[in-house]
């Protein structure tokens, strides 16, 4: 059987995932979630591919064939060969699906690689992080995360909020594990995928100190429910191309007392500890690899989607319009060059692996933030009202009015099927629920930019020029 096959088959469990009131018994046949469950099953597929699959996977020492998101790089062209495997699967969906190619996994590998760095407050992680880290490895597993506390009140901590269970934390131990009870908020892919990883994204007080866990949930976890927003999935492929492929689906996670594993619970009630693991750039750094790899999948794809429908209007003599083409052209190339020099100044750490240098990944994220929606904006403007332009079926072309809809929709050396298709396309990526979400997705994905910029200057390293510059006024 194939991957895709085995995908299809183990996520028809007993996972609570609820859409319009409902309790979705059949994620694979239902039509929300149908498109994306046979996107998903053919990227699983391409591991196999005699061309891509070895440039996909890894052999493990015991033989078996492994995703190379779970690769430790104890040398450097592993991190290039890291970065090559996201680049394919990114590709294979236009970077629009962020949770197939190997975010959460290479966080995991990360969490594996230093596996020791708490072991004076959490003595039980390390052997805990090993076997999952195997078990996910081993059965080629697709991981989310969910990492933020319901809104409610931002000014108040979750212990202020009058019930203690809104964030999630314990309500009781048990010989098995912990029984947690509590909101997390945005688990991105959660109804498709196999595991969840939950923690706060931001740093816990001793106050709070209930609030700080660390753990992994098995999504078909009897009590986690995941509340989906509206469908954004379409049944026609031919109308909506990405809409019917790629709704990666965002869902709140509710754990309603559900029992988590001691093997699972890997930081329990500790606040330093939890920050020490957020902050260390060996837990983190593959995963931030990732995220700018598929970025530049996706900045590729509206950069060629602009292309196409300028050219498809004849529009590209303009001045203006090569203007906006370039800087489509400079925002792929600032994070192409950013992903090849975090790899060329990739170092090696004191524990033998390599790792991506990191403020070429942290400024290429943050760009990224600013870069998708400007992006989204030069589409909209090269298109002016084409985008809105079409008939609402592309089978229209053959009803009573195709002859008008054949003269009357044509582009520049393009016939009108050619170009209502790119206009669909262009709709489903800009104006529809789908583009919507992607623009939001983008800015907010990662946490909230003015937080994750203001960390960035409080991170970045100013003493040499700071000296520099002094000897100029000193
Ligand atoms: C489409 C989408 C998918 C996502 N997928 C995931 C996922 O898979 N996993 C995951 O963990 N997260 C995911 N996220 C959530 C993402 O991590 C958060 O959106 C992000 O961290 C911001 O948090 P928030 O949405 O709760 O907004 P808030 O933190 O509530 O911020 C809302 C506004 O209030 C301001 N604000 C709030 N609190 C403060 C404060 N203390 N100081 C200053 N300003 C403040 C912010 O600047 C912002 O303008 C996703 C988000 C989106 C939009």
């Amino acid at each position: 059987m194939s991957a895709g096959k085995r995908y299809i088959e183990r996520i028809q469990d007993d996972r609570q995932v609820w859409l319009d009131g409902e309790l979705v018994t059949n994620i694979p046949g239902h039509p929300d979630f149908r498109g994306t469950v046979q996107s998903i099953a053919s990227v699983l597929d391409l591991q196999e591919d005699p061309v891509l699959g070895p440039q996909l996977t890894f052999e493990t020492e015991t033989g078996a064939k492994a995703n190379l998101a779970y690769l430790v790089p104890t040398a450097k062209e592993d991190i290039v060969r890291r970065g090559r495997s996201f680049k394919i699967w990114s590709d294979a969906t236009f970077g629009v699906m962020s949770r197939i190619a190997g975010y959460y996994r290479s966080q995991i590998t990360g969490l594996y690689i230093n596996r020791n760095l708490i072991d004076q407050e959490q003595p039980y992680y390390a052997e805990r992080i090993v076997n999952y880290f195997n078990y996910v490895r081993d059965n080629d597993l697709l991981i989310t995360s969910a990492g933020h506390d319901p809104q409610i009140d931002r000014t108040k901590p979750a212990h202020e909020l009058g019930d203690l269970y809104t964030a999630v934390r314990i309500v009781r131990e048990t010989e098995d594990g912990i029984i947690v009870r509590g909101a997390k908020l945005i688990a991105t892919g959660g109804a498709y995928l196999d595991e969840i990883i939950v923690s706060p994204l931001a740093r816990k007080t001793a106050a709070e100190k209930e609030y700080a866990l660390l753990f992994v949930v098995a999504v078909n976890t009897p009590g986690v429910h995941q509340i989906s927003r509206e469908s954004f999935a379409s049944n026609e492929e031919a109308d909506h191309p990405l809409s019917s492929r790629y709704d990666e689906m965002d869902t709140m996670l509710v754990f309603d007392d559900a029992l988590i594993p001691w093997e699972r619970v890997l930081v329990k009630e500790d606040p330093d500890t939890l920050w020490k693991l957020r902050t260390d750039y060996v837990s983190s750094g593959y995963g931030q690899h990732e995220i700018v790899v598929r970025l530049v999948s996706k900045l590729e794809f509206v950069l060629a989607v602009a292309v196409e429908l300028a050219e498809s209007i004849g529009i590209t003599k303009f001045a203006h319009v090569q203007e906006k083409l370039a800087e489509l052209a400079f925002q792929v190339e600032s994070i192409k060059a950013l992903w090849h020099a975090s790899e060329h100044n990739a170092s090696l750490h004191p524990l033998g692996v390599w790792l991506p240098s990191k403020p070429e990944l942290v400024t290429a994220k943050n760009l990224g933030n600013q870069y998708y929606p400007r992006a989204i904006e030069i589409l909209q403007q090269l298109s002016g009202s084409g985008m809105l332009q079409v008939p609402s079926r592309l089978s229209e072309l053959h009803g009573p009015l195709g002859p008008h809809l054949q003269k009357y929709y044509r582009g520049a050396e393009r016939n009108a099927e050619e170009r209502i298709k790119l206009l669909k396309l262009s709709w489903d990526l800009v104006g529809s629920r789908l583009g919507a979400r992607h623009e939001l997705y983008e800015r907010f994905y990662a946490g909230d930019p003015a937080r994750t910029y203001a960390g960035q200057y409080l991170e970045y390293d100013k003493r040499g020029l700071l000296a520099r510059a002094r000897s100029a006024f000193a």
